[in-house]
């Protein structure tokens, strides 16, 4: 199982990023081992500066290569939510000096993952959701805000990885990223629902 992790697919995040909208997906991975589920988070020694980003997940639900975009919505069955936890100060050294982000973005446990909804549940251009720390709102996006939607993703990123049952993929993070310090306790929504939890340990 793999995670594939969409970066500045919200017009807004990118500029708070003061990155380039892109003109087509910019993906990266995280390894298994980046899952954290229903489990506190333990604050890495190597990062002075963590930050969350709140994304929707798909959960691929059969193998495809090449996938046209008309055929992606068969490939994905459940949308959950997760938050692709990066060392931003890590990051900041990687950008600089042209080098690759796994240190930033790939760590044990970068990856919380909360509950899952079945899409037939949601209405897919129109899905709310929320990260509160310490019960105040800190970010909130909405999907109809994508660049990149959860099709064209998918056709895009199986043009060169092929995908497998139980890959997940962490779609962007909206505006209002920023850093967690030890004792937050981070809650997920979406459309008002809880469905992540978490302490920062
Ligand atoms: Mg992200």
């Amino acid at each position: 199982m793999k995670i594939i992790c969409i970066g500045r697919n919200y017009a807004e995040h990118a500029k708070e990023m003061k990155s380039e909208l892109p003109t087509e997906p910019v993906f990266f991975m995280k390894p298994d081992t980046a899952v954290l589920k229903e489990s506190d988070f333990y604050f890495p020694d190597f990062t002075k500066e963590l930050h969350h980003e709140i994304e929707l997940v798909l959960k691929i639900c059969k193998a495809g290569k090449h996938i046209e975009e008309q055929f992606a919505h068969k490939y994905y069955d459940e949308i959950g939510l997760g938050i692709d936890f990066t060392a931003r100060d890590i990051q900041a050294i990687c950008k600089q000096k042209g080098l690759p982000w796994e240190k930033a973005k790939s760590f044990d446990n970068s990856a919380p993952l909360g509950a899952f909804i079945k899409k037939e549940q949601l209405k897919l251009d129109d899905i709310n959701f929320e990260l509160k720390i310490n019960n105040q709102p800190k970010q909130i996006g909405n999907s109809k805000d994508l660049i990149f939607s959860f099709d064209k993703v998918i056709s895009y990123v199986s043009k060169f990885v092929t995908l497998k049952v139980g890959d997940l993929i962490y779609t962007g993070t909206p505006e209002g990223v920023g850093p967690v310090s030890i004792g937050d306790n981070l809650e997920g929504f979406i459309n008002n629902v809880s469905m992540l939890k978490l302490t920062v340990k």
